[in-house]
This record gives structure tokens, C-alpha cells and sequence, in this order.
């Protein structure tokens, strides 16, 4: 199967960037609240993520690495609504199969933890047991040693290391209720404050999207429908030009969706007239049951049942909290 993996592991791992953010996912679904990234070489030496989750039971840690092998859905009805980041089973496999990787983990009811590690060639070693706290710590070395020709399509360590921490600020931007450290070759890169009170959800918003962007948005909580649409939309005034401080997120998981992007738009153009790149944080939730997130294998697009229904909501929403700004 290490060829398979290797395969499958295309899809799902093209750069370090790609493999935190399987990680981070995997910290999410397991409900942590303290996540701590520590990144060397901008992540091609080393990723380790550890977090203050679930865990995994020492009998399920040669499961967790296995291909096709989630956790997460029990039986097709769960796929119709995934309410987890990850489904598929494919990330941890895929990223075994490509470096070197360590799993240390303890479930709350287990005395101790269990290490489990992989060679990156198929072979594993454990579980046997280990010291280590509450939850989940995924130690990922050296990726693509073994495939160089995949090795050779990475960047400069500075080049990596900035598509890794956009990865890290956009799960930033997903959960205000989960404290996030970063640091890279030892320094600290930044420490995102966990909390939902409005006041941690500005800072956070400031820390990731720039002070300039909280004071020039606002905020917009709404429902209606059976939707809930919050988060900031820049005043027209700040609109960019790049399309590079856009982040929209159904029920927090990252999504880029023509419908959605059509929505923003047309209501920016009734309200603004002149064409540039709006900027916005945007969290839409919604019954899972009506978004389809099983559309494509990195799992940034989705499908929603009823289309209408959200592109309406959406323009709706934000063309009247708009019109506002030329009052
Ligand atoms: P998926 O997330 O699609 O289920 P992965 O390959 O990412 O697949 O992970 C495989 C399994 O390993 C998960 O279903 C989960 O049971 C377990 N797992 C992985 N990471 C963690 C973590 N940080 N905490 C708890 N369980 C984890
Ligand atoms: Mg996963």
C-alpha cells in the first residue's frame, strides 16, 4: 500500500503547508482548545502539533495511520452530514507515507500515553507506551526524504514558511475558542487569546487581518432562514487591490465557492459601483445536512442543497448592513 499512499498523498500533501493544515483539522475534530505549532526550516524538517484533544486510544493508533480509516463517520447517513473537518481518512496515511512521523497520544481515561512511529517507508513501530499529557502530539520530519521528486518542487524555507502560517491564521480565524501558538525554529511567531466574548474576536481579527481592516469593517451578526451569517465586512472604502484578505467559512470549515463569492460581489457593486476586491472574515452556519463538503479531496469547495436560499441570504445580509455605510 506505500505506493498507493504515495499517490494518494499527492492530493492531500503538496507542501508543509498542506500538512499542518491536516493537522490542525485533526486537532479541531477532536475538540482541543490549546493547540501549539512548532515549525523548523519552514516545516520541512519538522512539524510537530500538539494539542490538548481526545486523543487516541493506544489500540487505535496503527488505525489513525492506516489509509481510509476515520473516526469520524460511522455510516453514509454521517457523509450526507459531516460535521467534522476531516472525513476521508486519508491525511495521516498520506503524510506517513511521505516522512518520517511520530504519534504520541493519551486519551482521558488511559493511566498513559502510547507512541506510535512511522519510517516513511510503510514500516511502523508501537504502540508501546510513553509519557505524555491529555491529548495528541503528531511529530512529522524530513518530508518527501523519500520522494525527491517532490522534494523538488519546494520553496525557499521562507517561502514555505509564509504558506504555513496563512494556513495557521486562517484556522485562526475559524475558532475564536481555541488559544493557538506558532513558533518557527524556536521563536515564538505569534499567540492567538481563545475566547468568544467580542472584545477576544477583535483581537484576534486585528492579529490576523490587520488593525487597519477592524477598524475600517463591520460587524454583522445575523439570522434568519435557518442561516447565521457574523463576522466583518470592510467598508467600501478599504476594498483591496488583491483579492487577499477574503475568508469565508460554513459552519468552520474554509471554503472558496463561486456562489458565495457571487453573493459578496453583487452586493458590493449595488452598494459601491467601482470594481475592486472586497475584504471580509465571514462565518456562515448552517444545518450541516445542507452542505455537501465531500466535493473535492483538499475539501476548500462545497455544494449547498438549497442554493437560493444562501445566495439570497447572503446578498440580502450584506447589501443592507452596506447601504448603511452611504447613509
Ligand atoms: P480523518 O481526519 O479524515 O478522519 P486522518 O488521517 O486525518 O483522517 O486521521 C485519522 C484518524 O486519526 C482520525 O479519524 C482520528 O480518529 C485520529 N486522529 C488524528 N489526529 C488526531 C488528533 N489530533 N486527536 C485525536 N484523534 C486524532
Ligand atoms: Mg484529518
Amino acid at each position: 500500500p506505500q505506493l498507493v499512499n504515495q499517490i494518494a498523498a499527492g492530493e492531500v500533501v503538496e507542501r508543509p503547508a498542506s500538512v499542518v493544515k491536516e493537522l490542525l483539522e485533526n486537532s479541531l475534530d477532536a475538540g482541543a482548545r490549546r493547540i501549539t505549532i512548532e515549525v523548523e526550516q519552514g516545516g520541512v524538517r519538522l512539524i510537530r502539533v500538539r494539542d490538548d484533544g481526545d486523543g487516541i486510544a493506544a489500540a487505535d493508533l496503527p488505525l489513525a495511520v492506516s489509509s481510509h480509516a476515520t473516526s469520524k463517520l460511522v455510516d453514509m447517513a454521517d457523509l450526507e452530514r459531516v460535521v467534522t473537518l476531516g472525513f476521508r481518512g486519508e491525511a495521516l496515511a498520506s503524510i506517513a507515507s511521505v516522512a518520517r512521523l511520530k504519534l504520541r497520544s493519551r486519551t482521558r481515561g488511559e493511566e498513559q500515553g502510547h507512541e506510535l512511529l512511522g519510517d516513511g517507508q510503510g514500516g511502523f513501530e508501537g504502540p508501546q507506551p510513553t509519557a505524555h499529557p491529555e491529548g495528541t502530539t503528531v511529530e512529522m520530519r524530513d518530508l518527501f526524504f523519500n520522494t525527491p521528486g517532490r522534494r523538488k518542487f519546494l520553496r525557499t524555507e521562507r517561502t514555505e514558511f509564509g504558506h504555513l502560517e496563512t494556513v495557521v491564521r486562517r484556522v485562526g480565524l475559524s475558532r475564536d475558542h481555541v488559544e493557538i501558538r506558532l513558533l518557527h525554529n524556536g521563536k515564538p511567531v505569534f499567540t492567538l487569546p481563545a475566547g468568544e466574548d467580542q472584545a477576544v474576536r477583535e483581537r484576534r481579527v486585528a492579529a490576523l487581518c490587520g488593525q487597519a481592516f477592524l477598524e475600517e469593517s463591520l460587524h454583522i451578526e445575523h439570522s434568519g432562514a435557518g442561516l447565521r451569517l457574523h463576522g466583518w465586512v470592510a467598508r467600501p472604502s478599504f476594498s483591496r487591490s488583491q483579492p487577499d484578505l477574503q475568508h469565508f467559512f460554513v459552519n468552520g470549515r474554509m471554503v472558496r465557492d463561486r456562489l458565495v463569492a457571487h453573493a459578496i460581489r453583487q452586493a458590493y457593486r449595488d452598494v459601491l459601483y467601482g470594481q475592486r476586491h472586497p475584504a471580509y472574515v465571514l462565518h456562515l452556519e448552517l444545518d450541516p445536512a445542507l452542505v455537501d463538503v465531500n466535493a473535492h479531496p483538499q475539501k476548500h469547495e462545497v455544494r449547498f442543497r438549497e442554493q437560493r436560499l444562501v445566495h439570497d441570504f447572503l446578498f440580502r445580509t450584506l447589501h443592507e448592513v452596506l447601504a448603511e455605510t452611504r447613509a
